[in-house]
């Protein structure tokens, strides 16, 4: 059975009439139908003004008209006058002005609904709501609870007694107490009477359409951003019916749940919209789920509600409510509090209740507004690569940053930097990828055009230091930030633990790194597994591209020394090439004559490296190669640096390095060290460093 309720717009009109008849023909080409109507919009309030009224003949000619029009629209020859003549019959019962006058809306719309049905050639049978809903007495024209076995038995019984029927028709919100008075289900009650249809079939398909497409994230007459919630919980939905929802009469709820039936909220409007489906499956993770308000006309103040499948943390719900509120310069009439964590209340003037719930659906509900940044890639290599890669895929989307990133262009022209000065908008960010030695010449030049900086080369951050301090002059004057985290280690947080060192904590004693990726591999490769020999492991990194052309600058220790530049700078300490004692992995003889010359007289000292390694391991030590800063008084500016092979052993944090991991020591005054070990090498790794600058 589908049980199919139509709200008061649904069935407002003519023309709102044919499209739920084209709905439920559609459903009852499946399987058979009840279908549940409110009656027109508008109707119950005029009847219930009608009831007060002196003299209410002149609205009772009105409503009349509106059903005459609609009965009209929809009917010709006999059927017209047949459903005329029923229409005016129950117009003069509502002349006498009977108890419960407002009964008679429902009873109008699907003697309407039912006449055309039939009409179509469907077997169609209205069923009286009033004498098969069954209530205990209840106050003034509302009945009391339902009492719904009973009334689930009597259902039961007027559907078997019409076996053939396809398509039954059904007053909503009326039914009948105990003293066999007409009552009503109270206002909104037609969802709860499709419930109850529904409940007495067993297992019934369950649909409440209506003028909007489900229960929504707010009222979207009131926050047009709001959102359909595509399932929800029984409880969830109930709260937030009962907290001024009105688009689900809170009581539906109960005997839905008690009989395990989804309710699926539609849209009339709009009927391939899937809507929302209310069941007993509660979302899996905690979310929020909507915001409802209740309005007190006698205190003139408005209750909200947040309402989620929790627990929800109470604290930062408390927080970010009052905050959302403040923002909108909006005073909260009391505490935030809450029930279970699954609804958050706080009150407001009913004034400003609309700004308020518009306010905190806001700061819940929609995304926020996302800054969008331009970003310049200079170096199409394998970095810049997979930092757009990276870009493309989020969409350029960073909500957690709260940013948007528009990849303006990427490029390995040389003029590539000429032309972001000339065109980039201010606080765009000029991203270096390359490699290249002089591409910090257009720094200064970028950052006075308002375009901040973001290198991973550290070619441009091994500069003389005056330059080097020019560059940090400029970003502040022109208030550009200039990032390079992953000119050392990567991803890995290096050069922020050091400059965090060295400005609080009394300052930086002492760092130790081996940074040298190339080196590395070569030396862990040559200790570890001893099958290659040196000069076989080299020309592999070289074609891996770990090296330069001339893998010589590697050993030589170029690539650290620019390294220590960097880290000796950012612990404040003045530091220029000349001030570094370097003392290579090979002695001099080495770096004489042609590459070809270099790995010929490797292979002949093979057994030479041997020879060293066995010595090693009999003194259970390894070499690895270090670079240092070292706090000493008596070398001028106070720190010693050195790039050198070392001998460690067991305790030391370099003895155990793998591959192309780097491993930096930091030591702040008496205290034991930093250590900060990990992957210094990728592509995708460096991108992810550098995309945490642009976004930070
Ligand atoms: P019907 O006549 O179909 O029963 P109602 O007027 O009772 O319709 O309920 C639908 C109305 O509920 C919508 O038009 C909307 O303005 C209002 N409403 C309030 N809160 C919500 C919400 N969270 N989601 C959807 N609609 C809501
Ligand atoms: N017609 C009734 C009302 O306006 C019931 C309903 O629409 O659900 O309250
Ligand atoms: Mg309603």
């Amino acid at each position: 059975m589908i049980v199919m309720k139509f709200g008061g717009s649904s069935v407002a009109n003519a023309t709102a009439m044919s499209r739920v008849l084209d709905i439920i023909e559609e459903a009852a080409a499946r399987d058979r139908v009840i279908v549940v109507s409110s009656a027109i919009s508008g109707c119950t309030d005029a009847l219930l003004a009608i009831a007060r009224e002196q003299d209410p003949e002149k609205a009772i000619n009105a409503l009349q008209d509106k059903h005459l029009a609609i009965i009209r629209r929809l009917f010709t020859g006999k059927e017209r006058e047949e459903t005329t003549a029923d229409c005016l019959d129950t117009f003069s019962e509502i002349r006498r002005i009977p108890p419960v006058l407002e009964s008679y809306g429902e009873v109008l719309s699907t003697r309407i609904l039912a006449r055309k049905l039939s009409g179509e050639g469907y077997a169609t049978k209205w069923l009286d709501s009033r004498e098969l809903i069954l209530t205990e007495p209840g106050e003034g024209s509302v009945g009391g609870p339902v009492r719904l076995e009973h009334t689930c038995e009597r259902i039961r019984k007027a559907l078997d007694a019409s076996p053939s029927t396809r398509i039954f028709v059904a007053p909503g919100f009326i039914a009948g107490d105990t003293s066999r008075r007409v009552i009503t289900l109270g206002r909104g009650g037609s969802d709860y009477s499709a419930a109850i249809f529904a409940a007495a079939c067993g297992k019934a398909d369950l649909q409440i359409w209506t003028d909007v497409p489900g229960i929504m994230t707010t009222n979207p007459k009131v926050v047009p951003a709001a959102r359909t919630i595509a399932t929800m919980s029984y409880r969830a939905a109930f709260d937030m019916a009962r907290y001024g929802a009105k688009v689900l009469y809170a009581p539906t709820v109960v005997p839905a749940r008690d009989k395990g039936i989804d309710i699926n909220i539609r849209n009339t409007f709009d009927p391939a919209n899937p809507g929302t489906v209310i069941c007993g499956k509660a979302s899996e993770v905690r979310e929020w789920k909507g915001v409802a308000n209740l309005d007190d006309p006698i205190s003139g103040t408005t209750l909200i509600c947040l309402t989620g499948e929790g627990p929800i943390n109470a604290e930062s719900t408390y927080r970010r409510i009052l905050t959302a509120l403040s923002d909108a310069g909006i005073r909260p009439l009391d505490e935030v509090r809450d029930e279970d964590c699954l609804n958050f209340f706080v009150t407001v003037r009913t004034n400003v209740s609309r700004a308020a719930v518009a306010a905190i659906h806001r700061e819940f509900f929609e995304e926020r507004a996302l800054t969008t940044v331009d970003v310049y890639i200079a170096g199409a290599g394998a970095v810049g690569t997979a930092l757009k890669g990276i870009i493309d895929a989020a969409g350029g989307k960073f909500p957690d940053a709260g940013r948007q990133i528009n990849l303006v262009e990427i490029s390995s022209d040389r003029g590539f930097a000429d032309k972001v000065i000339a065109t980039a908008r201010r606080r765009s960010v000029f991203v270096d990828c390359t490699n290249s030695k002089e591409i910090w010449r257009k720094f200064v030049p970028l950052m006075q055009a308002g375009v901040n900086i973001v290198t991973s080369n550290r070619r441009s951050l091994a500069i003389p230091y005056p330059d080097y301090a020019a560059l940090k002059a400029a970003a502040s004057e022109n208030g550009c930030f200039f990032r390079y985290d992953t000119t050392v280690g990567n991803a890995l947080p290096i050069l922020e633990s050091v400059a965090g060192g060295a400005r609080f904590g009394g300052g930086i004693t002492c760092i130790e790194a081996v940074v040298s990726c190339t080196l590395n591999y070569i030396i862990t490769g040559y200790d570890g597994t001893r099958s290659d020999s040196f000069a076989t492991l080299l020309k592999r990194a070289q074609e891996e591209g770990l090296t330069e052309k001339d893998p010589r600058t590697d050993l030589a220790g170029k690539d650290a020394l620019r390294k220590l530049l960097i880290l000796s700078r950012e612990a404040g300490v003045k530091l220029e090439e000349k001030d570094v004692e370097i003392i290579p992995m090979l002695g001099p003889e080495f770096f004489e004559g042609s590459v070809e010359d270099f790995y010929r007289k490797l292979v002949e000292d093979e057994p030479y490296f041997i020879k060293r390694e066995d010595e090693l391991d009999e003194m259970g030590m390894r070499q690895r190669f270090v670079a240092s800063l070292r706090r000493d008084p008596s070398a001028p500016g106070g720190f010693k640096a050195e790039i050198r092979m070392k001998l460690v052993g067991v305790e030391s944090p370099f003895y155990w390095i793998s591959g192309t991991e780097n491993v930096t020591v930091i030591h702040y005054g008496e205290s034991l060290p930093l250590v900060i070990k990990g992957a210094g090498e990728g592509a995708a790794l460096a991108a992810s460093g550098i995309l945490r600058n642009i976004l930070q």
